[in-house]
């Protein structure tokens, strides 16, 4: 048997828009490792098919209208089903109990671990996130309902101190503010998810920095956080295993458009790395990457 492994990062709010002032993507310098990476930045209709890597814009608008958001946009991506169409509409933030419907079943956690695989994912979910969804002053978002659901552990603070888990701000700025540990270097981040993802046949990272930069319409927020992840990505692509397929996406646009505060109906990025590749050549929508992870997994699976 082959071992295949996969490491998805989730990065909110990024869409791929026209190059403009308003987009912080149209300069090679936001995120230079990428932008090398597909010999452009990253901007509409950008397709890259070259060798191991491969790279096309995706619909994030799964033939509702209005603005995606992130609650239906999310599970769509990690459920295979359309739920912005079994909602009847676009959901933001949270997930409540009818989007459960979609995820109790259809998740990528509990269909992975279905198949015999060992998954996990890479964020650490600190005590104070836990306190306030006793108090009901957050609610589940879509990432930690693939946690219970499959079930799979949430990682810790104490994860987090060995190494073994990385924040949402890829930095763990908040952490260090809240918890008194140290930040970390986004390269020091991208070693983190590796070695998660070599003892995992799926990894699951996610990141919401570029969707609230959108919303607050910040140039310098938007550059410092694309940034960032450029500098995880650049990592992540140096220290890739072969056996590990690199995918990078998102629930909808909002980044790429500073003129509104708002989110945008423009495509996503839908980036593959590694051997994974040819599982991907008929997705189109958000509907289709978790599909594509899936076959390939239990393709390897079956021709043992
Ligand atoms: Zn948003």
């Amino acid at each position: 048997m082959t071992a295949s492994r996969f490491l998805l990062v989730f990065v909110d709010g990024l869409g791929l828009g026209p190059a403009g002032s308003e987009n912080p993507l149209t300069q090679v310098q936001t995120m230079p490792c990428l932008a090398g990476l597909l010999g452009k930045p990253l901007l509409a209709g950008l397709t890259v098919a070259e060798g191991e890597v491969w790279f096309r814009p995706i619909d994030a608008c799964l033939g509702v209208p209005g603005l995606p958001q992130s609650a239906t946009g999310q599970t769509t991506l990690y459920t295979g089903h359309n739920a912005a169409q079994f909602r009847g509409q676009h959901q933001s933030a949270f997930a409540n109990g009818s989007l459960r419907q979609l995820i109790e079943p259809y998740g990528i956690f509990r269909q992975v671990s279905n198949l015999g695989l060992a998954v996990t994912q890479a964020n650490a979910y600190m005590p104070g996130y836990f306190k306030a969804i006793a108090n009901r002053r957050r609610r589940y978002a879509v990432g930690a309902l693939l946690n219970l659901t499959a079930p799979v552990p949430f990682r810790t603070l104490d994860d987090y101190r060995q190494g073994e888990a990385v924040y949402w701000d890829i930095t763990g700025e908040m952490v260090e503010c809240y918890y008194d540990e140290p930040g970390i270097s986004a390269a020091v981040a991208g070693k983190r998810l590796i070695k998660l993802a070599q003892s995992h046949s799926f990894t699951l990272f996610e990141t919401f920095l570029p969707d609230y930069a959108g919303h607050h319409q910040s140039r310098e927020e938007a550059i410092t956080v694309l940034q960032r992840i450029d500098a995880l990505l650049s990592t992540l692509i140096q220290e890739r295993p072969e056996d590990l397929t690199l995918i990078l996406s998102s629930d909808h646009g909002n980044v790429e458009d500073l003129s509104t505060s708002h989110h945008t109906r423009n495509p996503v990025p839908l980036l593959v790395i590694g051997p994974g590749i040819p599982d991907f050549a008929g997705v189109t929508d958000l509907t289709g990457v978790t599909p594509a992870i899936l076959s390939n997994l239990a393709g390897k699976i079956d021709t043992v």
